[in-house]
């Protein structure tokens, strides 16, 4: 098992890399969201750009090329982002959770092999755990590899995998032992670079995170070296998966609080410009209640990140502080939105507004990394443990 890894960055180092950040928000990403995000184009010149920031290495270690960025640091570049365009957030994040499991969990080799080719984003891609049958139910996974001689032989349907189409190497789960029990000590977790017997069914057509590539796997006699099998042992892939979640619920968390800030700021704006009965409708009290309730929210969302983080980066076990900043900053991006759209009044439901894209967006997050109903339960599990009678 992973020893856990420490970063640290010092706050001058921090700021100069969050002001990097803002600069490239407003030169590069603000002009081109619309036009991409209408016409689901994958923003090919940003992901060049996030590049060259080295932001495929963010939370990859130094010593394998990355910039070891704490989760703190991390949680802060993807809020800003967010609060811009959420999407982008996915195309590094889902590559850095495959990088993730490889650093916390891989052999020494593995590490050297892959982990600076994952930070120099010259191999980019994601996480494939989901399949046709089993989302929240992961240990019901039907993908399964055999042994033969070096290789390991795959079949099987992974869906929703993100950058599915994009990326060129997946962290992918499977059963190598289907009639295990406990479920999860069948399963393994490999590096899946694509190659003869991987390939793309379908691409969604998805209701918002526009740009960023959400498709189908089918693995049809995919052929995979034994040294590709992450740590080198077969059954403890479920473990392995799962344990990059905490980062991956703080990241989803960060989201969240780049989307609720995002529509405050919108709100904000339009509420001090549009007028009625002779006065900005931000004059109105009925408008203050909603900015006065949306600041909280956004701000109650950002600590709670803040708080995970923090634990996350001490090495403590923080699927608790995760699980309730995930499960809160998604539904309050999702809360923020909507009022933002009220706000709005008419113009939110057209096109030339931005502010339908941040109510499109939001919704996901209530999804991915564990949805929101299991989350409740994974809080309420911890807070009962830590609180026997
Ligand atoms: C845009 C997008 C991107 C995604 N990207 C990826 C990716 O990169 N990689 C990847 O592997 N997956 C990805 N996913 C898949 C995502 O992780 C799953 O959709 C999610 O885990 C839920 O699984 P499901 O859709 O099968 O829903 P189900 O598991 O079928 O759940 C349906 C409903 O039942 C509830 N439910 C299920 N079990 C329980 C229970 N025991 N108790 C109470 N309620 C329960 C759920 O909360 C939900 O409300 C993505 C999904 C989307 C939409």
């Amino acid at each position: 098992m992973s020893e856990h890894i420490q970063r640290h960055i010092d706050a001058d180092d921090e700021a100069a890399l969050l002001e990097t950040i803002d600069r490239w928000i407003e030169r590069d990403v603000r002009p081109v969201v619309m036009h991409h995000d209408h016409n689901d184009i994958w923003p090919a010149a940003l992901v060049e750009q996030m590049t060259e920031m080295g932001l495929f290495g963010a939370t990859i270690g130094q010593e394998y090329g990355g910039l070891g960025l704490p989760a703190t640091t991390y949680a802060k570049i993807i809020t800003r982002v967010s609060s811009y365009w959420m999407a982008i957030t996915g195309i590094v994040n889902s590559h850095l959770i495959m990088a993730a499991a490889v650093e916390r969990f891989g052999t020494e080799e593995q590490k050297r092999t892959w982990l600076p080719k994952f930070a120099s984003g010259e191999i980019r891609g994601g996480l494939a755990l989901t399949e046709p049958d089993a989302g929240t139910d992961l240990q019901a996974i039907r993908t399964l590899a055999v042994r033969d001689g070096d290789d390991y032989v795959i079949n099987g349907t992974k869906t929703w995998i993100s950058n599915g189409v994009n990326g060129s190497c997946f962290a992918l789960l499977v059963k190598t032992d289907p009639r295990a029990e406990p479920r999860y000590k069948g399963m393994s977790f490999f590096i899946a670079p694509k190659g003869e017997g991987f390939s793309v069914s379908k691409k969604f057509d998805k209701l918002g995170y526009k740009g960023i590539d959400s498709a189908e796997l089918v693995f049809d006699n995919y052929r995979v070296p034994a040294e590709n099998l992450i740590g080198g042992v077969e059954g403890e892939g479920f473990f392995q998966a799962t344990g990059g979640l905490e980062l991956g619920r703080i990241n989803v968390a960060a989201r969240g609080v780049g989307l609720a800030e995002g529509a405050l700021r919108l709100a904000t704006e339009y509420a001090q410009i549009r007028k009625t009965m002779g006065k900005p409708i931000a004059q109105h009290q009925a408008i203050q209640l909603k900015l006065g309730e949306m600041v909280t929210r956004a701000e109650a969302a950002r600590l709670l990140v803040e708080q995970a983080a923090r634990a996350y980066d001490r090495g403590e076990r923080c699927d608790m502080e995760a699980g309730m900043a995930k499960f809160f900053a998604s539904e309050a991006a999702v809360r923020n939105s909507e009022e933002a759209m009220r706000i709005f009044g008419g113009y939110s439901y057209s096109k030339e507004y931005e502010i339908e894209r941040f109510y499109r967006d939001a919704l996901l997050m209530c999804i991915g990394e564990g949805t929101n109903e299991m989350q409740r339960m994974i809080i309420a599990k911890q807070w009962l443990k830590r609180n026997p009678v």
